[in-house]
Parts: structure tokens; sequence; C-alpha cells
């Protein structure tokens, strides 16, 4: 009975708090750092209310019957296809001059039957969850997406707290989002969405204080509008450029920021190799997302040799055995107008085939960088790779660990693997507060010091090689005994931000 009672409670965060506790067992933590860490600082929920647009939304089947007759109407201006197969009204020009409307419905030439429904006042949920801040301002990425809750924004949060300490970078943890499939709205729509959801968080954030960036379903253009919105009025605005990163290169963003996360999971990988006296060219690589860490990665393991298989996206999967080239998988993706669902499949120089297939397929290193909990215990017996890479957040559940670790399946963790990401944040939030703007370059070997100089700790405390070398120093955060790699990870954070504990001490 107790047994089922405690795998009741079992949630995404318990889940990514498992490694947390173990991490903190191994290293003694100081109780009162435990504590401070086991819960975030404070979790903010709080609603977004906005007007839409009117819509033309498909009529079902049925109600087709019933408009056999209704003439066609030309309509070739002021409307915006969505993905959910709908259409924005922009203006009141359709309702107007020689459209056919019966029953508030009317016939598109080649789309069919849609309703006309007209404007309506919605309301969002929103999030933001501050994990902690010993080592700085809270720190983390938007999601917009239609599977989020305080459960998951509690667990991605934390990763942040872990992230920053591991990249070295004084920041401290957060994440937030809306809950909101964003490909169903127009990008007016979202502009007002995200002003209205900054009007919310403004006395939560500053580049002080929490510092918001991209992650799923947002982007810098998302980020220009948090940034407006926050400065909006403000006499000073310039000096609060830092209050949002990942922000457009020509208002304040940083080179290599786009690219960054894909690039530091890059390093890991060479360095991974490089451990092996080998590299990245040659090795062939699975990739599920095609989103900014994707491609990115996609594009930069292909420009070190290495040869992709097989994408899969939310929509589904493709196959190439003779290699999948990532910049026309970009072209067919984000430059097609067409492709309105940003979709993998359709891709010409590729087959598709099913989900569970690609799990399958032979390769060197899997790269996840979709959603979390998509490598299962399931998926972990079955898949055939040598590494997996990852560059989503959370992607393999803590069965699927013990199942890749008994498989003798090598691993780079998220905290690691993703943390180029944040990392070139800071070096943006740095340029914003210093008002300095640097090269790709100077960016680049920045973050590959930074990430290699990490990982290397990262590997040493999970060989248990405490050493000194002119690159890395990790004797101070050895065991005496070795650790899996995802633990070694949170060792390295976890001592970090004890330091700071142990240091600064608690104000009472
Ligand atoms: P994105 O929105 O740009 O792309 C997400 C991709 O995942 C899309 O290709 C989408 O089709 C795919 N996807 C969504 N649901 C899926 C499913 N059920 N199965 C398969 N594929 C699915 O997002 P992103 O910014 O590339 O982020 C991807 C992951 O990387 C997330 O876990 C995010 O938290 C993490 N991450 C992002 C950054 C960053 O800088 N953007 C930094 C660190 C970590």
């Amino acid at each position: 009975m107790r047994m089922v009672a405690e795998k009741a409670k079992r949630t995404i965060y318990t889940e990514a708090m498992e490694v947390f506790e173990r991490a903190a067992d191994l290293i003694g933590l100081d109780p009162r750092v435990r504590l401070e860490l086991e819960e975030p600082d404070y979790e903010h929920i709080f609603y977004v209310t906005v007007k839409l647009r009117e819509r033309l939304v498909p009529l079902s089947k049925d109600d087709q019957k019933k408009y056999q007759d209704l003439p066609s109407s030309r309509v070739t201006e002021g409307l915006e296809p969505l993905a959910d197969g709908r259409f924005i009204i922009r203006g009141k020009a359709l309702l107007r001059g020689d459209v056919a409307v019966k029953g508030g419905v009317i016939r598109l030439n080649e789309h069919g039957l849609f309703r006309l429904e007209p404007a309506q006042v919605r309301r969002f949920k929103a999030y933001r969850v501050q994990h902690n801040q010993a080592r700085g301002p809270y720190k983390g990425g938007i999601r917009y997406h239609k599977e989020v809750s305080l459960d998951l924004f509690k667990a991605l949060a934390a990763e942040m707290t872990w992230k920053t300490a591991i990249a070295d970078i004084p920041f401290g943890g957060a994440k937030g989002g809306i809950k909101i499939d964003p490909r169903h709205y127009s990008k007016e729509e979202l502009e007002r969405i995200t002003l209205r959801f900054m009007y919310r968080l403004k006395d939560l954030v500053g580049p002080q204080r929490d510092i918001p960036a991209p992650d799923v379903g947002t982007n810098p253009e998302v980020m220009s509008w948090m940034y407006r919105q926050y400065s909006d009025g403000e006499r000073e605005r310039h000096n609060l450029r830092g209050v949002v990163t990942g922000k457009d290169i020509r208002i304040g963003g940083s080179e290599g920021r786009v690219k960054a996360t894909g690039q530091g999971l890059a390093y890991c990988v060479e360095e991974w190799y490089a451990d092996r006296n080998q590299s990245p060219k040659g090795q062939t690589f699975l990739l599920q997302g095609f989103g900014n860490v994707g491609s990115n990665a996609a594009d930069i393991l292909c420009s070190m040799g290495a040869k992709l298989l097989a994408v899969n996206d939310a929509d589904g999967t493709i196959f190439n055995p003779e290699g999948i080239d990532p910049q026309k998988l970009v072209a067919h993706v984000y430059e097609n107008p067409k492709n309105i669902k940003r979709s993998v499949l359709g891709f010409p120089d590729a087959q598709e085939i099913s989900k569970k297939d690609f799990w399958e397929i032979p390769a060197d290193i899997l790269v996840p960088a979709a959603l979390g909990g998509e490598i299962t215990a399931d998926v972990a017996e079955r898949i055939k790779v040598k590494l997996v890479a990852e560059g989503a957040n959370g992607p393999t559940t803590p069965d699927a660990d013990k199942v890749l670790q008994g498989r003798k399946i090598e691993l780079i963790p998220d905290i690691i693997g993703n943390a180029g990401g944040v990392t070139v944040s800071y070096y943006e939030w740095l340029q914003n507060q210093r008002m300095e703007h640097w090269t790709e370059a100077e960016v680049n070997s920045r973050l590959e010091r930074a990430i290699k100089t990490n990982y290397r700790i990262i590997r040493d405390i999970a060989t248990n090689n405490p050493r000194r070398t002119a690159a890395h120093d990790s004797r101070r955060y050895c065991l005496g005994r070795e650790v899996d790699t995802r633990t070694a990870a949170m060792i390295l954070a976890l001592k970090r931000i004890e330091a700071h504990y142990q240091l600064e001490g608690f104000s009472q």
C-alpha cells in the first residue's frame, strides 16, 4: 500500500529532483542548503487576458451539407493561415463587398466552407517559477506550449539553477511561460499576448532580478516585445536592455546566441570524442526536434563531419541512410511559406518512417532536442547508439537513465549539454551592461573554453580523477569514488551553490 501511495506522488518535479537528492546525499550537502534548494523560492501563477481577432473556422463535415449551394467567395487578401486550419481575418475587408455569407458561413475558393467566428476575449494561464538566486539574478527561458504546468516549470526552473552553476555564470534559476499553442495564433495576437504577459511580469523581473530568454515556442521577436513592454516609458530604457536575453542582434542581442545551445552541445560531443582519440567526423546521429537547438546542433555537427540519418519532430519522422543536409532541411522547415506547421515532413530528400522505427535506427549518437520525458525506459531499451547527447531539458526519465547505465550507453547530461544557450545569454547580458558588442569569434572562443572546461571537470568527477591541468582544476569536486555522469554534473552544481551559502552565510 505504501509503495502505491509513494508511486502516486511521483511528479515531473520529484522525478527531476531525484538526481539532486542523490548528489546531495553523496556530498553530504549542508542540510540548510538542501532545504533552500528542495523547493523553489517563488511560484507565480497568473492570467493573461487578450482580445483575439475574428477567425474563419473550418465547418464540420455534417454542417457542410447545409451549405452545398453557397457560392464561392474570392478572397485573396486579409487572411492569415494558422497551423490548426483556421484563418485569422485581418481588418474588416472580408465582411464587405461581394463576399457571399449565409448563416455566418462562407466558402473560400480552394479551402472549403468556414464559419465566421467573432472576435473573442480569451484568458491564458501564465507562470514564472523562481527557483534560486544564491549565485545571482534568476535566469531562465519562457516557454509557449500547450502542455505546461506548475510542476513542469518547477522542474525546469531547478534545472536552470544547476545549469547556471555548472556553466559558472553568476545567475540563479527560473522558468516560465504560457499555456498556449503559439501556432494557433497570429503574430499580431502573439505580440499582444506577450505584451500583456510582460505587463503582469514586470514587478518580478529585471536585469538584476530575473532575466527571461527564449525557450520552446518563443524566439528573439518575442524577446523584443518583452523588452519593449518592460522598458516602455522608462527614461533610462537602454540600461534595461539586459532584462531579457536572446534578443535580435540588431537590438542588443549577442552574436552567436541563436546557435549557442547547439554549439555548446557540439563542443561537448567533440570533447567526448577527443577523450577517445576520435572526432565527430564520420559519426552518424539521430535527432529529435528540429527547432532552435536541434537545427543548429545538426548543422554544426554536420560541419564537423558527422552524418544526420533521421529527424523526428512533433509531426513525424524522416530518414535517409545517405544523410540529411541540415541546411536544406532548414530551408524546407523555416523558409517555405507553405510549411505552416514548420514540420520536417514532406522533405523531398528523405523517406517518412514511424517514430517507433526512428528509435531503433543504429547510429553513433542520439540527440534529443525536443521536449522532456521522451526517452523512457522502453525507448532506452530499444535505441542502438553509443552516446545520448542531451540538447533538450530532461529528455531522459530516471528509469531510462538506469537502463542506459545498464546497457553502457554513455550520456552527456542536459545541464552541461545545453548550457551553451544560457552561457551566451550571460555574454549578451554582460555586453548590454557594458554597452559593448562582441564578434561571433570572441563569443565562440569564450563559449568553447567555458563548456569544455566544465565538461572536463564533470568527466573527472565521474571517473574520480582529481587533477589540475592548464585548462581546468577538478580537485575540489571529486568524491573519491566513481559516479555516473548525470550525478557528477549535479555534484559540480551543488558544490558551487553550497560555497555561496557557506561563504556568504544566511540572512536570518
Ligand atoms: P523549438 O520550439 O525551437 O523546437 C522544438 C522542436 O521540438 C520542434 O522541432 C518540435 O516539432 C519538436 N517537438 C515538439 N514536441 C515534440 C514531440 N512530442 N516529439 C517530437 N518532437 C517534438 O524549441 P528549442 O528552443 O529548440 O528547445 C528544444 C529543447 O531544448 C527544449 O527542451 C528546451 O527546453 C531546450 N533548451 C533550449 C534552449 C534554447 O536556447 N532554445 C536552451 C537550453 C535548452
